[in-house]
């Protein structure tokens, strides 16, 4: 019963299989493999974008800190979500690699397109004395495990290209958010008006890449330079591209997605009749949930993990609510979320 993170879960055996086949004699290095080859055509492909220039990294900070380096100036301001992982989680790696600062935009998970408008308003109003305009960056699933509708991404970047500002999305989990959406991958991102993706793979199953993906190419080789220079170039880059390769061969990646997702639902379901209290709709695999302190010991002593959100399981009040999050990842089973059901 682990619900910790989609990073607890273990690698998919396809892609262990898929690096001992890669493990054979010699292939050229820093990208230059056949693998890389098979990698770039297939998220062309994928992405209905033939032009675009597709990028290895191993983790998705440095996917989100590279693309956003590549598309800022250090005097510029980067607008975001205060909960977004760009702020909260990468302990300023994407201000590290940019030299810009962080615009939150107020609001909750997602940002509404009224909020962005206004924080872009707000900047560049002080001439050369105050930080300029830069990147609009978007989670898609949001950290709050919500998940934004075509619609609402599409509002999103029709402000940004009000402004004429690139737009990120942040997508360490993009196929979750795609398989619930039920689009394709060209509708989530360049048809919506996303210029740069940061593709997950590890959270769905694969031992450690993401990909970058621009769908300008004429961002490429600078970004190429950051990732070098940033010490995010690997030598062996056949085991990035094999995983890569594999994960989106045989629907690897929608697979372990859709099951995560479909996981996730008989979680909610299941929660909803024990009549739980949901913090965020849960859209995609992520829940946020509430329950009394008594319920949380009784889990935590039949041995479930996951995290509580800003709250201690130790406590004198025994049916004070306490807020926690769920993941499941692609490798739960349903008879894990039952066995946690049923101690409801
Ligand atoms: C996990 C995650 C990342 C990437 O985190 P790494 O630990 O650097 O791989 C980026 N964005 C979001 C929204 C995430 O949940």
């Amino acid at each position: 019963m682990h619900f910790a993170s989609d990073n607890s879960g273990p690698v998919h055996p396809e892609v262990l299989a898929a690096l001992a086949e890669a493990n054979q004699g010699y292939a050229m290095a820093y990208g230059a493999d056949a693998l890389m080859n098979q990698v770039r055509d297939r998220i062309r492909a994928i992405f209905e974008a033939p032009g675009a220039a597709v990028y290895l990294v191993a983790t998705g900070t440095a996917a989100n800190a590279l693309a956003l380096a590549t598309l800022s100036n250090p005097w510029e301001t980067v607008f975001c979500s205060a909960m977004s992982h760009i702020h909260e989680d990468e302990c300023n790696a994407p201000e590290f690699y940019s030299g810009a600062k962080l615009t939150l935009v107020p609001g909750g998970d997602k940002m509404s397109a009224d909020a962005l408008r206004r924080s872009i308003q707000g900047e560049e109003t002080r001439g050369v004395h105050g930080p300029q305009r830069g990147p609009v960056s978007i989670t898609q699933v949001t950290e709050r495990g919500t998940v934004y509708s075509l619609a609402e991404l599409q509002a999103l970047c029709d402000v940004a290209k009000e402004f004429g500002l690139p737009v990120h999305l942040d997508g360490a989990r993009f196929t979750n958010a795609l398989v619930a959406l039920d689009c394709t991958p060209a509708e989530m991102t360049w048809k919506a008006g996303v210029d740069v993706v940061s593709f997950g793979g590890t959270k769905n199953g694969l031992m450690g890449v993401e990909a970058v993906i621009f769908f300008d190419e004429s961002k490429a080789w600078e970004f190429e330079l950051r990732r070098k220079r940033g010490a995010h170039l690997f030598s062996k880059h056949r085991y990035l591209s094999a995983q890569m390769a594999v994960y989106l061969t045989d629907d690897l990646w929608l697979r372990s997605a859709r099951r995560a997702n479909a996981n996730c639902a008989r979680l909610v379901q299941g929660l909803r009749a024990a009549g739980a209290e949901f913090l965020h709709a849960p859209d995609a695999n992520i829940v946020f949930a509430s329950f009394p302190r008594s319920l949380h010991k009784r889990l935590h002593d039949a041995g479930a993990v996951y995290h509580l959100w800003g709250a201690e399981l130790e406590g004198d009040d025994a049916d004070e609510m306490l807020p926690c999050r769920l993941v499941c990842d692609w490798s739960i089973e349903a008879e894990q979320i039952d066995q946690f059901l049923a101690l409801f």
